[in-house]
């Protein structure tokens, strides 16, 4: 087995017993891998170990992969910061995105989204954490921003994304991602999904009630940002 193949076979042991544990079934938690910074090749041995859904943060970099990937069946997740200019292309070459904070990027994708793709799946992403320097809406400001996007046509409002402060501490780490659960609870729009969790944090997250889990390190190892894209 390659070492991608291992890890993901023990990631998706980690998500099996965080299920077990939270008394779910683990069909109901997906495996995002995000994939950033690291080659096409490596995209290829994890889709060979069966994974589907591939996460990334950089439009640019994730443009120059997707066509080496073009004949495997794929689902592309943009998980990253999004500036205006870029939510063409990100409406045009992607099947979610989780990263939505404001309502005029959700309005400019739901302009730009080719119909035939179908609706593009959303989620928005709260900052739960309170710190002043990560992206995501406010909490106070999700019940209008959540309202409009279900109204846009072209998309569909699946649920809630959030990047908690990192913390080693498994009653900090539940207690953020409870607090994602209990606003969507709040919202009331019939939302399906809860992205949240990471290397460090899934099993809190799937306590809480994850339903995408967004593995990075875990599956493919430390991430090397000298050689990626910074758009
Ligand atoms: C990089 C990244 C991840 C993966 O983080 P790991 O700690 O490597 O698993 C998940 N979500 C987002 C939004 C990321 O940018």
């Amino acid at each position: 087995m390659s070492t991608i193949a291992e890890n993901s076979a023990t990631v998706l042991e980690r998500i099996a017993a965080a299920s077990r544990t939270a008394g779910r079934d683990p069909a109901t938690v997906g495996l995002l891998a995000v994939s950033k910074t690291k080659p096409a090749a490596a995209l290829r041995e994890a889709a060979a170990a069966g994974l589907r859904d591939f996460g990334e943060n950089y439009l640019q970099e994730a443009l120059d992969k997707q066509p080496a990937l073009a004949d495997l069946p794929l689902v592309w997740h943009f998980i990253g910061p999004i500036q205006s200019n870029k939510t063409r292309a990100i409406a045009s070459h992607f099947d979610w995105v989780h990263s939505v904070d404001r309502l005029k990027i959700a309005q400019r994708l739901a302009e730009q989204r080719p119909p035939e793709r179908g609706p593009l799946n959303i989620c928005l992403q709260v900052n739960v954490s309170g710190e002043a320097s990560k992206s995501g809406c406010h909490p106070d400001e999700l019940p209008a921003l959540a309202t409009a996007v279900s109204q846009l046509p072209n998309l569909r409002l699946r649920g809630l994304m959030a990047i908690p402060e990192a913390t080693d501490d498994p009653a900090s780490q539940r207690a953020a991602f409870a607090r994602l659960r209990t606003l969507s609870e709040t919202l009331n729009l019939n939302l399906d999904t809860l992205s949240m969790g990471m290397s460090q944090d899934l099993e809190a997250a799937i306590a809480e009630g994850a339903t995408w889990v967004r593995v990075g390190t875990a599956l493919f190892g430390a991430r090397d940002y000298g050689v990626a894209s910074s758009t």
